[in-house]
């Protein structure tokens, strides 16, 4: 059969209708565009878009796809423009050519310097349209098939290697199940021979001592459904050398001691008939317990749906098997291509939601290093998901806490998030979920994104927020603190004496052209306001003989960042207070009484309280041993919401059978708040001491 006839037929089965011309218009133009060039297998260069059309085709890709994929080369390699592409074969196949030729110069190597921005680009050209990445990973799978063709061994493995470390796991998010399979099996065999050479031969000689078991085990099957007058479409089949070793490296484990070396699969009709299948197999079968899966009423975060199980089997031979409906089979084996590329709405998809937060952490001001492992590890991680409580879907990696489903759903619910309903129960924001919570964010507006939950955030979106929102509001959390130290320096000026001009004066004397950055400086400590009193009396201007210092206003700052409470006396609000200005991290305010106890050669700052808001909150931390007992933790957390105080940290001191003792750090606004807390915390059953550390 010729090439050209070949390809036609794959695209018929599933497209009757395309337009033949345009197909052999493509043909014919890509063959002479690559005439006389030649591939590394001394091929004729032809063979490879030839290929990767065709493997477009059995991917049932749309047919703009299929011609880009013939062309996808002629725009790099030939002297051919994307305007003479877009004139012959329209914008959309051109957009597409274009797309795929970019992507080409993207290098992934490990010590590649724009590693990050290669990472951007290319997932910025898959979410600008994701049949580049379906027409990418059809021409990644040709060339692995013809890897071995490449002289140079360094240049295999370094293709391999990002076959494996980008592609195989591109192609994973985005379902196309066979793709990522060959990928990551063609990979290991060039990155791995030895141990992949071992593996096929045991996978070989697994099949050798009954060569027709597959065969036989599905006959087994079919009688047992046939009595149960079903006939589901059954297949069997060996895993792949990669699927196995990654199984033994992930589990530990030998070759001999793994279950799954043959994997079989049922297709049935509906879903109602996939659940009746499995009792039938659990009836009959020992269930081997641990392995059960249901993707279909949990869907895999890429849309996969299916059941899975293992049984020991006929001849007492653990198998795997998954259970699907013709359906589900189709997505699982050839992706969503047809569906997102047919229809055009894949942007509502899981897949793209993904990659919108991947683009996000790269709209972040962070090191390119540190945005490369977090990129890697957005994409890497494995996945579980929850549900918002409209049951949307919301997908995290492993070990993600409430605080990454908050800014999962939207940045501004991140920023303001102060706690979560789990399945009905109230959690902290550092609880870790699991797979298919249902998880609603509580939310306060006065509430703001903390240092420390960074800590325990593991997504590189969320992550990125909080970074980016810590470090602006430091920024100018201390130059609100610089500006109210240098308005009580120049409130001794005469009045009516202007202060911006003097202002400009000092900041200039002091090398700063910028007031941010002066005001910053002072608030920093990194210029001394006391040297600023000093030169503001050098400068001759005229200087009032009495005058009243304006405090400083506790409750224009937020509590932790460059104003914190002292940890010796706590003050509570409408302690007579004072302040301190410590260098690097701002004002600590004391007690009077407290600081008149204390040696210390710089002056106190007035301050005040200021007017008591839900801002004016003090920070609290309590000592309290609870007794080791399920949802001790969420009784002790209700008792304190119940009161309106806020549990902003617990940390666990210690832990043993009976007993745990917790730090909790607390905000309460009025001592009263305070009072009551300990009162009923000391009666609460599951507590057996209380006290606020001093
Ligand atoms: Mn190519």
């Amino acid at each position: 059969m010729s090439r050209q006839f070949q390809l036609i037929e794959a695209v018929h089965e599933y497209l009757p209708e395309f337009d033949e011309g345009v197909l052999d218009k493509a043909y014919r133009f890509a063959k002479n565009a690559h005439k006389g060039q030649k591939r590394a297998s001394g091929e004729s260069y032809f063979s490879h878009p030839w290929s990767v059309a065709l493997i477009a085709a059995q991917l049932r890709l749309d047919f703009p796809s299929i011609v880009a994929a013939l062309l996808h080369d002629t725009a790099e390699d030939t002297q051919t423009s994307l305007a003479t592409i877009e004139s012959l074969f329209g914008a959309d196949v051109a957009q597409l050519v274009d797309g795929v030729t970019k992507l080409r110069k993207i290098s992934f190597s490990p010590g590649e310097k724009h590693q990050a921005e290669n990472a951007r680009k290319l997932l910025l050209a898959i979410a600008s349209d994701i049949r580049i990445l379906f027409i990418k990973l059809c021409d990644r799978l040709h060339n692995m098939r013809t890897l071995h063709h490449l002289v140079n061994p360094e240049k295999r493995r370094r293709i391999a290697q990002e076959t494996l470390d980008i592609f195989a796991v591109l192609a994973s998010r985005i379902g196309l199940r066979a793709v990522q399979e060959e990928l990551e099996n063609l990979a290991f065999a060039e990155l791995r021979p030895e141990e992949y050479q071992r593996l096929a031969q045991k996978i070989e000689m697994f099949g050798a001592q009954d060569p027709k078991i597959i065969g036989r085990i599905i006959r087994i099957f079919e009688e047992l459904f046939r009595e149960h007058s079903f006939f589901p479409d059954i297949s069997g089949r060996h895993k792949t050398p990669y699927s196995i070793w990654s199984k033994m490296q992930r589990q530990h484990v030998r070759f001999e001691e793994l279950t799954d070396v043959v994997a079989f699969r049922f297709v049935l009709p509906d879903v109602e008939s996939c659940y009746r299948a499995l009792g039938i197999l659990h009836t009959n079968f020992r269930m081997l317990p641990t392995r059960f899966k249901d993707y279909m009423s949990l869907p895999k975060p890429n849309g996969y749906r299916s059941l899975h199980t293992a049984i020991l089997g006929p001849f007492n031979k653990p198998i795997e098997i998954q259970i699907r409906t013709t359906e589900m089979e189709v997505v699982a084996e050839s992706g969503k291509c047809a569906h997102w590329a047919y229809k055009n709405n894949w942007k509502g998809t899981e897949s793209y939601k993904w990659l919108k937060g991947l683009l996000e952490i790269f709209n972040t001001n962070v090191t390119p290093k540190e945005l490369f492992r977090r990129a890697k590890h957005e994409m890497f991680s494995k996945g579980i998901f929850c549900f918002t409580p409209l049951g949307d879907l919301i997908s995290l990696p492993e070990g993600a806490t409430a605080v990454d489903f908050a800014y999962a759903v939207h940045t501004n619910i991140g920023n303001s998030c102060i706690g979560a309903r789990i399945d009905g129960h109230i959690a902290p924001l550092w609880a870790v979920l699991q797979n298919g919570a249902n998880v609603e964010i509580l939310t306060d507006p006065d509430q703001h994104p903390s240092a420390l939950w960074d800590q325990f955030a593991i997504t590189g979106k969320a992550r990125a927020c909080i970074q980016k929102f810590v470090c602006t509001q430091e920024r100018a959390e201390f130059t609100r603190l610089g500006q109210r130290l240098l308005q009580q320096q120049l409130a001794r000026l005469e009045e009516g004496f202007p202060q911006e001009e003097t202002f400009v004066r000092l900041a200039k004397s002091f090398g700063y052209g910028a007031q941010r950055d002066f005001q910053e400086a002072i608030g920093r400590g990194r210029v001394p306001y006391t040297l600023v009193g000093n030169k503001v009396q050098r400068l001759g201007l005229p200087l009032r003989t009495s005058f009243e210092v304006v405090p400083l206003c506790l409750s224009d700052f937020i509590p932790g960042i460059a104003m914190h409470y002292a940890d010796c006396c706590h003050p509570i609000a409408q302690n007579p207070i004072v302040g301190e200005l410590i260098p690097g991290r701002g004002v600590m305010i004391h007690t009077i009484p407290c600081m008149k106890g204390k040696k210390s050669n710089t002056p106190f700052i007035e301050t005040a309280w200021g007017k008591l808001s839900s801002q004016a909150r003090t920070c609290l931390h309590l000592n309290l041993t609870i007794s080791n007992q399920l949802g001790s933790f969420a009784i002790i957390l209700g008792l304190l919401r119940d009161l309106e105080i806020r549990t902003t940290h617990i940390r666990v001191a210690h832990r043993d059978l009976d007993l745990i003792r917790v730090v909790a750090e607390i905000q309460v606004e009025r001592e009263e708040q305070l009072a009551e807390a300990l009162a009923s915390l000391r009666t609460c059953p599951r507590v057996q001491a209380v006290d606020v550390q001093r």
